[in-house]
């Protein structure tokens, strides 16, 4: 069964590499029909869809690059029908992007192909700087990202990380995107967000300047009416989203997972499943998991083509505990700090401890870490005996603390 499913996944990608060309339309255009929302198309093999008022339109299963360090995995991932590259300044000190700038531009030119984004990031910290030191380092990163990538223009500019509606509207912020669009380095802005993102979204469909948001979207969000309605809100006003984390918590649905119905869940059941649940939502126009194998490019890509979930798929998002375990996962709404009396940035603790337990990325995780107030981190937790804050979902900070303190231990 195993041989057989194999098989089949090497011919889906040697018969997507030929089906899929022509599918990204560039431009800055917005058609009438790219409102998302609008019945999905299908192209060959792979499902696309419009990237809100960007016009692109993607496969619904894109590449996060993240924690890819093999060039030959983005090659694949580009010949097996991919057309949507993520990245990000930071990753991996920047070798992150001179890879993707070496496979796609320097070596397949393919630059008019694909559509690459990437993220610039102010930590929290240097938020308060003066607007022009602001503005400054924003010019410096995207110059040097393009230097990178070796290209003119990304398609997608993210302002990496926000969960504070305040850094959103900060002037020197809007100001810098405003600023390198213009200039054509971008053709496309919007932010990522990883946490208090019902907020964060709510807030960009109110300034309407955010072309496109890169926001954290898994099963363990199932019940979270509220900010799905909120998606799909965005979706209709034309801005493009893009889902991440989409099976970042798999460990976690691991340990719900009882013995007897570990031979349904085991492999690429768990990921698939997941996977197909977020870009079930037509309101996300693409997901960006991260390949770091070939084996995730074979299981994730085969659900840009099918969306019907299969019998062990539907046990598994049906378990009863499967969906307890999920009421139990962070999802980083952040009302557990004002329970911390050292006001500990709590929801940023998890992402770090997923990219540390789940990812296997300790410069990530540390980068994460890094990236807060020390007085915020993790550091301050170790003069606690006991830690008092509490979560409104039962999720256990304590255990998920000591576990990150191990991991990065
Ligand atoms: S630990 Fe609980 S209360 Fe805190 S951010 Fe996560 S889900 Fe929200
Ligand atoms: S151990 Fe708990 S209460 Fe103490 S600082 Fe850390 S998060 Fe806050």
């Amino acid at each position: 069964m195993a041989e057989k499913r194999t098989i089949n996944r090497r011919k889906f990608l040697g018969t997507a590499a030929g089906t899929v060309a022509g599918v990204l339309t560039l431009g800055s255009s917005v058609p009438a029909s790219a409102r998302a929302g609008k019945k999905e198309e299908k192209a060959g093999a792979l499902i696309t869809r419009t990237l809100g008022r960007t016009g692109y339109k993607l496969p619904i299963v894109s590449m996060g690059v993240m924690n890819a360090d093999n060039p030959e995995l983005v090659r694949r991932a580009y010949e097996a029908g991919i057309r949507h590259f993520d990245t990000a300044y930071g990753y991996q000190r920047g070798r992150n992007e001179e890879m993707v700038g070496r496979v796609l531009v320097e070596e397949l030119k393919v630059r008019d192909k694909v559509v690459i984004a990437t993220k610039i990031n102010i930590r929290p910290p240097q938020r308060s700087l003066p607007a022009e030191e602001i503005k400054e380092m924003h010019r410096k990163m995207i110059d040097e990202s393009l230097r990178r990538l070796q290209t003119d223009y990304v398609d997608i500019l993210y302002s990496h990380d926000v969960s504070d509606p305040a850094w959103l509207k900060n002037p020197a912020l809007i100001d810098s995107l405003l600023e390198i669009k213009e200039k054509k380095k971008t053709r496309f802005i919007g932010f990522s967000t990883h946490q208090n993102m019902n907020e964060v979204i709510n807030t960009a469909m109110e300034m309407k300047i955010y072309d496109v948001i890169l926001t954290t979207l898994n099963y363990s969000l199932f019940d979270y009416t509220e900010y799905l309605e909120t998606l799909k809100a965005a979706a209709a006003q034309g801005i493009g989203l893009v889902a991440m984390k989409t099976q970042c918590q798999q460990a976690w649905y691991r340990e719900a997972v009882p013995a007897e119905m570990r031979r349904f869940y085991e492999g690429p059941v768990i990921h698939s499943a997941l996977l197909k649940w977020v870009v079930r939502h037509e309101f996300i126009a693409t997901a960006v998991p991260g390949f770091t194998t070939f084996e995730q490019l074979h299981t994730d890509l085969p659900v840009a083509s099918s969306l019907e979930y299969t019998e062990e798929e539907k046990k598994f998002l049906e378990d009863r505990l499967v969906k307890t375990q999920m009421a139990a996962v962070c999802r980083a709404c952040g009302q557990c700090q004002p329970t911390c009396p050292k006001g500990v940035d709590i929801p940023n603790l998890p992402r770090a401890h997923m990219y540390a337990g789940s990812y296997g990325n300790l410069y990530q995780a540390r980068e994460t870490l890094d990236s807060l107030e020390a007085a915020r981190s993790v550091q301050a937790c170790s003069d606690c005996a006991v830690c008092a804050a509490r979560c409104v979902r039962g999720v256990n900070i304590a255990r998920r603390l000591d576990e990150l303190k191990t991991l990065l231990a």
